[in-house]
């Protein structure tokens, strides 16, 4: 794909290369493989939006490695396994409406609310937090959490 290059002044060549970079994740440096579109001729880079939000995935999803966080997906499940909409979820835990679709969309978590969802995670949990913080459940959902 040809491109305009700036160090050039001319329409070029294009190829993709593999490099090493650091993004910044929550304060921290991550290391990345990531793929860069550069010109043949200067070795001038491009940006590619495609490209950039690839690495970004994976530099966010290095930092959940090395933190222990939950997935996107992982959130996902917790969530479905208990039949809910990202906003009852949200609302059950007493978080923010768009806490949940933030965090399944790719948004890292906080530690807290990880930990919870961890908890959660395992079958019954579910009932006994909603116990111990005394949230208020109506009949079907008192059925469906302790069950
Ligand atoms: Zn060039």
């Amino acid at each position: 794909m040809k491109k305009y290059c700036e160090e050039c002044g001319k329409n070029v060549e294009t190829k993709v290369i593999a490099k090493k970079e650091i993004y910044d994740v929550c304060g921290e440096p991550v290391e990345v493989d990531t793929q860069v579109v550069v010109c043949v001729d200067c070795g001038e880079e491009f940006y590619s939006e495609e490209l950039d939000n690839a690495t970004l995935v994976r530099a966010y999803n290095e930092y959940r490695r090395r933190h222990k966080l939950l997935l996107p997906e992982e959130i996902k499940e917790i969530r479905e396994q208990y039949g809910l909409s990202q906003r009852s979820f949200a609302k059950l835990l007493g978080w923010g409406d768009r806490t949940i679709c933030r965090y399944e969309n790719g948004s890292i978590q906080d530690k807290a609310h990880n930990s919870l969802l961890l908890f959660l995670r395992k079958p019954g949990n579910m009932g006994r937090y909603l116990t111990e913080n005394e949230v208020t459940l109506n009949e079907r959902q008192k059925r469906k959490y302790n069950g």
